[in-house]
């Protein structure tokens, strides 16, 4: 390729320019001298670098740049440090550099961002370490985050370039944390673009699909919504009102979820769109007006009761607020409309920095943001578990949709979804927790356990005698009350392990028996423990007896210098050997379909991979490698945490060898059904079952069949031949979310 380098110098220059045009409008005094100077840097920093599509690499800080600018709505101080965020992890310069040309706060920022990037490929908690890194600067500051996110936004973009594992990879993460990230901080416009790339570089196909089919169905869709809007206009017009009305189709991914979760095609997923209606109103006649649309709309259109969401009264703690309602059309279509006004809008969409703009005039709108901030900031300074353990259970907490409840002072209290009486105990105080025994909720008594509802007032009952047990765990959904039992289990089990130990010795001195490591190493794996402390910790709580250890004595190792560590508990570092080793074997690609027997691996049985669909392999530690579909319900927590267990994978075309996976098939009863089913499978498609099992329910039948076929177009024969059959209603793939 020859390069034009006038050409790309324009280029740089027009796009710097486009950066500088964008932010005009929040400049102060000397800040465009100080984004001159941090583009000059970078520039000169990254000068001979590119990126893996051959562009320049300053087009990327560029972009992130104009990012945070346009679509998050952040300053001069962003723009400096998303400009120079690549130059300390990938160029000479040093931090000591930006403090002395743009002060402390620069500084800090981008010390954060190079905490918190780099290549993740060794050690399998490494990711979720430099994640919790990431969140704890967040507690500093927020921009941290936010330009992280723009960059994050702009990678993949960009990420056709990148080789296919790399593609899987960096989705995956995506969709397991960024994503998250991204709709817990209320951005709604850059959660929904992480989410839609994440489908189009894991499932093409589908994606395609569906963009085609709100291509295809957009004309009628339009003229539906202008129809449907018509009244309401002619209404707001009579009552003066300024407002727009917008009528969008969903995300691409949350489309997929629909079909995904119901397992229906496009054209029977009903809520395609939702009709949003944005009014320009002061502040003080927000939630008036608000409601006065409400009245509007459901003058025309019946609203569906159970669907109303008032999220202008008590916000989401994301910071979202609006009002939504479901109402029939006049074809007997639900709708869901959606009433904010502008300054809603643009929380909604951009997020915290929407935030920030709006502080002044609604002041009272930011406390639960901040509230928010200050709680992950407490989480992360009490949490010391493992990383992975952190960042699962901060996922849980992302996802969740908040329970309000009061304390018995009236004082409201935020919660995940799902959350206990247990959950509010440890909210208030960990000693609270520590000693709960149960809850008056609205006046009555209800156990530990009681699972929280909206509005609820809870006083908590302790008592001294009490303590945290370990089913306490499965209890709490916070990520708050998890850690806390968990430390005090941790401390519990380390004074029983202690004195287990104390009688070990003991013990092993009254039977002459030198207690050496090895000694001990024997006995672990003798009594089958996972670990040293875990073998004190059974001898403490008295399940391996003093009976138990004389017949220790009994036991011969069969070769007692070789006291191989028992993998599946080993530490990371056997772990990393082991993986190693098995990676060796194919470091290029893994060819699957060849011989099953002579290579080590196997098909996974929660996503049942067939000749034909994109799959990847993951190396387990005790059977070999594991071959999963990338659209598994497990791929995106296989690949975000464990990158380096990821080999690539792909099938080698072969005609002989049949492959396991399910079908389920749904339709209405009739007398012979079966019969024609296993026929059609067995006789004339010669595919043979290996199990099949049907139940019936009032006329409705539902059937699981696995069976052995060749690859995908075999399969999608099969399904089409089934679907044919009379009373079948449906025929699909099915997966088990359970790992195996
Ligand atoms: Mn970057």
């Amino acid at each position: 390729m020859v390069i034009d380098v006038e050409q790309e110098k324009r280029e740089i220059i027009n796009r710097y320019r486009k950066l500088l045009r964008k932010a005009k409008p929040i400049l102060k005094d000397g800040d465009a001298r100080q984004i001159k100077k941090a583009f000059t840097m970078a520039l000169e920093a990254h000068k001979d670098m590119r990126r893996k599509s051959g562009e320049p690499y300053i087009f990327h800080p560029l972009a992130v740049a104009q990012i945070c600018v346009e679509e998050i709505g952040l300053g001069t101080t962003s723009i400096i440090s998303a400009l120079l965020h690549d130059v300390v992890e990938d160029t000479d310069i040093e931090l000591s550099d930006i403090e002395r040309m743009f002060g402390k706060k620069v500084t800090r920022i981008i010390d954060g961002l190079t905490k918190v990037s780099g290549v993740f490929e060794f050690g399998t908690s490494q990711q979720a370490e430099n994640f919790r890194k990431m969140l704890f600067t967040l507690s500093e500051d927020v921009r941290v985050i936010l330009i992280k996110l723009a960059d994050r936004l702009h990678n993949m973009r960009t990420l056709e370039s990148m080789p296919r594992n790399k593609q899987l990879k960096v989705a995956s993460e995506t969709i397991y944390l960024y994503a998250p990230l991204a709709h817990r901080l209320g951005l709604n416009a850059i959660k929904s673009e992480l989410e839609d790339l994440y489908l189009r570089f894991t499932d093409r196909a589908v994606y395609d699909s569906i963009v085609r089919n709100i291509d295809d169905t957009r004309a009628s869709r339009n003229k539906f919504i202008k129809q449907f809007v018509q009244p309401i206009r002619e209404e707001l017009d009579r009552h003066k009102i300024n407002y727009e009305i917008k009528g969008r189709p969903k995300s691409i991914f949350s489309i997929w979820n629909k079909m995904r979760k119901q397992n229906i095609p496009f054209e029977e997923v009903y809520d395609l769109f939702a009709v949003r209606i944005i009014i320009d109103t002061p502040l003080e006649n927000e939630k008036a007006l608000c409601w006065q649309v409400y009245s509007i709309v459901t003058d025309f259109y019946t609203p569906n009761p159970d669907r109303l969401r008032d999220w202008i009264s008590t916000p989401k703690a994301n910071g979202y607020e609006s009002l939504h309602t479901t109402v029939m059309a006049k074809n007997g279509q639900w709708v869901e409309v959606q009433i904010r006004t502008k300054r809603m809008d643009d929380i909604a969409e951009k997020g915290y920095a929407a935030h920030w703009k709006y502080k002044e005039t609604a002041a009272a709108h930011e406390s639960n943001l901040e509230k928010w901030l200050i709680k992950v900031r407490d989480t992360l300074q009490q949490n010391d578990h493992s990383a992975l353990d952190f960042v699962n259970d901060f996922r849980g907490n992302l996802f969740s949709e908040e329970v309000f409840v009061f304390t018995p002072k009236g004082e409201l209290k935020t919660l995940p979804y799902g959350a206990t009486a247990l959950d509010f105990a440890f909210e208030i105080h960990t000693q609270v927790g520590s000693k709960c025994i149960g809850a008056k909720v609205n006046n009555k008594l209800v156990p530990i356990n009681y699972i929280l509802k909206n509005g609820d007032q809870i006083e908590i009952l302790t008592s001294q005698k009490q303590k945290p047990h370990e089913d306490w765990l499965r209890f709490v959904v916070s990520s708050k009350a998890k850690s806390r039992i968990k430390d005090v289990l941790k401390e519990d089990k380390k004074k029983i392990a202690e004195d287990g130990k104390e009688i070990l010795l003991r013990k092993l001195n009254q039977m002459k028996i030198d207690s050496s490591q090895l000694i001990i190493e024997q006995m672990r794996e003798y009594f089958n423990a996972p670990s040293h402390l875990d073998l004190y910790y059974r001898i403490g709580k008295g399940i391996i007896t003093v009976a138990d250890i004389k017949r220790f004595k009994e036991y011969k190792p069969k070769s007692p210098l070789k006291t191989r560590p028992n993998i599946r508990v080993a530490d990371a570092k056997t772990i990393e050997q082991e993986i190693t080793k098995i990676k060796g074997r194919y470091e290029d690609i893994l060819l699957i379909g060849e011989d099953m027997d002579v290579v080590d691996y196997k098909l996974a049985k929660c996503c049942t991979p067939i000749p034909g669909d994109d799959v990847f392999g993951f190396v387990t530690v005790n059977e070999g490698i594991k071959i999963h579909r990338t659209t598994c319900p497990n791929a995106a927590e296989l690949l975000a945490n464990h990158g380096n267990r990821v080999v690539k994978a792909k099938w080698t075309s072969q005609h002989e060898v049949a492959f396991l996976t399910g079908l389920k098939v749904r339709g209405t009863d009739r007398v012979g059904l079966i019969n024609d089913v296993s026929k059609i499978i067995s006789e004339e498609l010669k595919v043979n079952m290996s199990s099949m099992s049907f139940f019936t329910d009032s006329g409705i039948f539902e059937g699981e069949i696995m069976l052995y076929v060749h690859d995908t177009r075999h399969l999608e024969q099969l399904i089409n031949k089934l679907e044919q059959v009379e009373g079948v209603v449906k025929v699909s793939r099915f997966d088990s979310k359970s790992l195996e």
